[in-house]
């Protein structure tokens, strides 16, 4: 089935409606989940529509629960959070804030944080989240845990991709780990407040949607080597769909052009429905975002944490490159000779890269968990793997089609003036190296990175070298 796209991107992340019809009749409609998000108010001034918009969705009488960080917010009438509690109560709904975070706005979504997050919205007629990734995030998984208490999202930035879709990014044991939690049963999202928000978290917005030049040919190589056969069509066509033109218009970002943030906004909108869709974060999360949970993991408390899309903006190069080598090494001949380590060889390997982290050994553990499962199917494939080689010249034409090169990707972050180089979010080069070196060892998911290291070219040296390709095109650390 082929998707045409005749609508802009905000047209199309509006009809929820078209979109349910295009699923529908993808070849693979029968293993998609449903698209349940309520509704998407995208356009400028959306915001204004908040409290008829909460009176009607709202399970009775009570206080509504306004779940935000202490960040000031701007908007047209001043900032954004008083002026919504404000609009509530002219209209006669009682408002509860609930303020998460300390003074320096740094959250985690960590157990504790959302046992007292949902402590403090007990008995509320509805959770109203405003702000940016991690603060959804939690409203999301507040009304998941408060038997589906009605939410809807104020989307304060169009700082990830994450928004549009019913998981959240949530702590466990130190490791982030996307979990299935619940849609938003409206997504407002009022352009005038995006394009007033810090330009840095647009521009991260832009660094997280690079990911889709990455991640669906890791998805696609999963297939092919028997690890997941999950993989959609359909949600890739989407997450992709309207990517291009907001590469093209980067330069917009940065000038906070209002169609050049509205067509960012809707771009990233359509790519979490889609991960929704697929039931998992696939079609926008691969190998870029595998070293970025790494980063984040050793990141200290009380230093500044650099954002979430910067990151993955940046690896997202790094990503395009590693496939550009494995493609050149497989045309090679480099996947006559895959290797097949046993668990009793990388046991202590996992182990050994988080115990500098937490030497108490449950990051190890946690990861050790998830990466045996995905070994395990690489050696229970081991027969039809050592025929890869033949397979690989019809699978390497999809390619093309799914990845953009490293080039486009730097011009792009360039016209947007965000940051290229790792060393510039404040990521030391010691720390890079392990991160990029150790990705694979963190999840279950395979990416690119565990072909690179079973066919032996993804080994400390390998790191080097492709940062030192990387620092040719402006990128790297
Ligand atoms: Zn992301």
């Amino acid at each position: 089935v082929s998707i045409a796209h005749p609508l802009s991107a905000a047209d199309a992340a509006r009809d929820l409606a078209g979109l349910r019809v295009q699923f529908a009749a993808a070849e693979e409609a029968a293993d998609l989940q449903p698209l349940g998000l309520g509704g998407v108010l995208l356009g400028a001034g959306v915001v204004d529509r908040v409290a008829p918009l909460v009176a009607e969705l709202r399970r009775d009488h009570g206080d509504v629960a306004l779940v935000a960080d202490r960040r000031p917010m701007a908007a047209a009438g001043g900032e954004l959070k008083a002026g919504v509690a404000a609009a509530l109560r002219a209209a006669g709904i009682g408002v509860r804030l609930v303020t998460l975070g300390d003074e320096r706005v740094d959250i985690h979504a960590d157990a504790a944080t959302l046992r007292e997050a949902a402590e403090a919205c007990a008995g509320a007629s509805l959770v109203l989240s405003v702000g940016s990734g991690t603060i959804v995030d939690i409203g999301k998984a507040l009304s998941a845990r408060l038997d589906g208490l009605p939410h809807v999202a104020v989307q304060t930035a169009a700082s990830v991709n994450g928004f549009a879709d019913d998981q959240s990014v949530l702590l466990v044991d130190g490791v982030k780990r996307t979990t299935t939690t619940r849609w938003a049963d409206r997504l407002l999202i009022d352009s005038d407040v995006i394009a007033r928000a810090p330009v840095e978290l647009n521009r991260a917005g832009l660094g997280d949607l690079l990911a889709t030049y990455t991640a669906p040919a890791d998805w696609l190589l999963a297939r092919l080597v028997g690890q997941d056969d999950s993989y959609s069509p359909s949600a890739v066509d989407l997450a992709r769909s309207h990517v291009d033109s907001v590469l093209d218009g980067a330069d917009g970002i940065h000038r906070a052009d209002p169609e050049a943030i509205e067509n960012l906004t809707a771009a990233l909108t359509l790519s979490g429905i889609a991960m929704g869709v697929a039931g998992r974060t696939a079609p926008g999360s691969g190998m870029e975002h595998n070293v970025s949970h790494l980063l984040e993991m050793a990141e200290r408390p009380g230093t500044p944490r650099p954002l979430h899309g910067a990151k993955v903006g940046a690896l997202s190069v790094l990503s395009a490159m590693l496939w550009a080598r494995v493609r050149a090494v497989a045309r090679g001949g480099g996947l006559h000779a895959l290797r097949f380590p046993d668990a009793e060889d990388m046991e202590p390997c996992v182990r050994a890269a988080f115990a500098t982290l937490d030497p108490s050994g449950k990051m190890g553990e946690e990861c050790w968990r998830e990466y045996a499962r995905k070994l395990e199917r690489w050696n229970a494939a081991s027969d039809r793997l050592t025929t890869l080689w033949q397979r690989w010249p019809a699978f390497d034409a999809e390619l093309d089609g799914l990845l953009a090169s490293p080039e486009r990707l730097v011009a792009a972050l360039r016209a947007a003036r965000a940051p290229v180089r790792l060393t510039q979010l404040g990521v030391r080069d010691a720390t890079a190296r392990w991160a990029l070196a150790h990705g694979h060892l963190m999840r279950d998911r395979f990416t690119v990175a565990d072909l690179a290291f079973f066919m032996g070219i993804w080994d400390a040296p390998d790191v080097d070298a492709l940062l030192i390709g990387a620092a040719r095109h402006g990128g790297g650390l």
